[in-house]
């Protein structure tokens, strides 16, 4: 069966799932709950509205319902980009001449270039439905800025998009990409809000980091008229519409009689690693299968793999809810690595929590280097030139493949090919001229981050 699986495996738009999966309805122990970070009480659905539309906030905190019907608005959304292909990695296979068979879910198939898409077309939806007339947001590489411009212009929406100072002065094409798509955009810290102002003063020379830019776009978001905040990642309702992936791979799978023996994403917030593990999750928590699961990360910010479970801010301000995840401190200012969206210092708590508990098998910290070795060899045998993010990913399924060989094991790989790398050659060029740096934080870079957790 498998020698004749097609390369590409697709699904017809009938066959597309039409309901997103909450693995918490089926974790025995649920993520902890969020917290107010002026009472320290658990946060209500009340507080949340402040931040986040109606809808949206019902999603974040119900632990129970296992399926969430997508509207049938989001699902004509997903149509024009989805359904992702499955493909299978043939020529990897054989340059590699492992016994594995590797499949990957590629995503990068959108002008985001990212999974992001998945996620912005829900939030923008629930956004408009509750009549909202605009969004704040930040953005690391520049993925999810581009992928909620474009939901916002699709939907008719206002946005202003907080990008990451580095990443804003490396990629000068993704502020026009945004502002292609209608959104405006501003470099991160910036003196267009107090957090941004004070981060400045603090540290005028900073380049900036996921957690100062979602402060930034909150305190705008709370201070606008008909204005709520969205979040690319971390939260449980992102990882809730990124279940779309697993849930479409999962059916392309069983097209071709095969399920995986492990999964492996790249984890910056967790999302995409979250939206393709859950289907699979689903099996090992319930007792049906049980496949293994590997989340990558880089190693100059290893949340999972060198991080404390512990309540922490999710943004440096500390505006934002506390949550329990796996963190590196919201203070942690990780090295300026080119794989942007995976500069984040804390992990999604429906993750950790599974890391916690055992269910998610091993967080690997990958070398910068590495991971471009193995974007260039997947570029060179795959042909799609994938983003620094998803190579993360790439390298690990290599080296899964690489033992499968060493092992004599057949097993079957998948990976999440989250995206693109159109507008990472800054990083491709430094690679092959050898510039490109492997910075490890040394443990008193990681207490500086741990001296910034709250005590609770
Ligand atoms: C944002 C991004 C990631 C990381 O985000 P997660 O929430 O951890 O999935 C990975 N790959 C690409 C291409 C991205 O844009």
């Amino acid at each position: 069966m498998s020698s004749k699986a097609p390369k590409r495996i697709f699904l017809t738009e009938d066959e597309m799932p039409k309901q997103w999966y909450n693995v918490r309805a089926d974790m025995k122990n649920k993520p902890a709950a969020m917290l107010n970070p002026g009472t320290l009480k658990p946060i209500t659905a009340e507080e949340l509205e402040h931040v986040f539309c109606s809808e949206l906030v019902k999603q974040e905190l119900d632990d129970t319902t296992q399926y969430f019907d997508i509207p049938e608005e989001v699902q004509n959304f997903y149509k024009i980009f989805r359904p992702s292909p499955l493909i299978r990695a043939y020529e990897l296979e054989k340059a590699l001449d492992t016994p594995a068979k590797i499949y990957y879910k590629f995503e990068g198939n959108n002008t985001s270039g990212s999974h992001k898409l998945n996620s912005a077309g829900a939030q923008v939806y629930y956004a408009k439905k509750q009549g909202l007339t605009s969004l704040t947001t930040e953005t690391g590489a520049g993925q999810w800025g581009t992928a909620l411009a474009m939901a916002c212009e699709h939907y008719g929406m206002d946005l202003t998009v907080y990008m990451v100072k580095c990443s804003f002065e490396q990629k000068a094409y993704r502020k026009a990409i945004i502002e292609t798509f209608g959104a405006n955009i501003i470099a991160s810290p910036s003196n267009t809000t107090n957090v941004g102002r004070q981060i400045l003063a603090k540290f005028p020379n900073t380049t900036g980091s996921l957690g100062c830019a979602i402060s930034e776009a909150v305190e705008k978001a709370v201070s606008t008229d008909n204005c709520r905040y969205v979040l690319g990642s971390v939260l449980n309702q992102v990882l809730l519409h990124q279940t779309i992936i697993g849930e479409e791979s999962k059916i392309q799978l069983e097209k071709v009689g095969d399920y995986p023996d492990v999964v492996i994403g790249c984890a910056g917030g967790g999302s995409n690693l979250g939206g393709i593990i859950s289907p699979f999750m689903r099996d090992r928590l319930t007792g049906e299968k049980n496949p293994r699961f590997i989340a990558v990360e880089p190693i100059s910010c290893p949340s999972l793999s060198r991080g404390k479970f512990a309540y922490d801010f999710c943004d440096t301000g500390h505006v934002t809810p506390l949550a329990k995840m796996y963190t590196l401190g919201a203070e942690f200012m990780p090295s300026p690595s080119h794989a942007g969206g995976l500069r984040y210092h804390g992990m999604s708590p429906i993750l950790s929590q599974l890391y916690h508990d055992g269910y998610i098998d091993e967080a690997r910290a990958v070398l910068q280097t590495k991971v471009f070795e193995a974007a260039n060899f997947f570029a060179k045998t795959e042909t799609i030139l994938p983003a620094p993010e998803s190579s993360h990913a790439i390298s690990v399924a290599i080296d899964e493949a690489l033992r499968c060989k060493e092992e004599g094991k057949s097993e079957t790989i998948l990976f999440n090919l989250t995206g693109t790398g159109y507008f990472d050659m800054t990083a491709y060029m430094s690679y092959r001229d050898n510039t490109m740096s492997d910075i490890i934080p040394t443990d008193d870079d990681l207490q500086a981050g741990f001296a910034s957790l709250p005590i609770i």
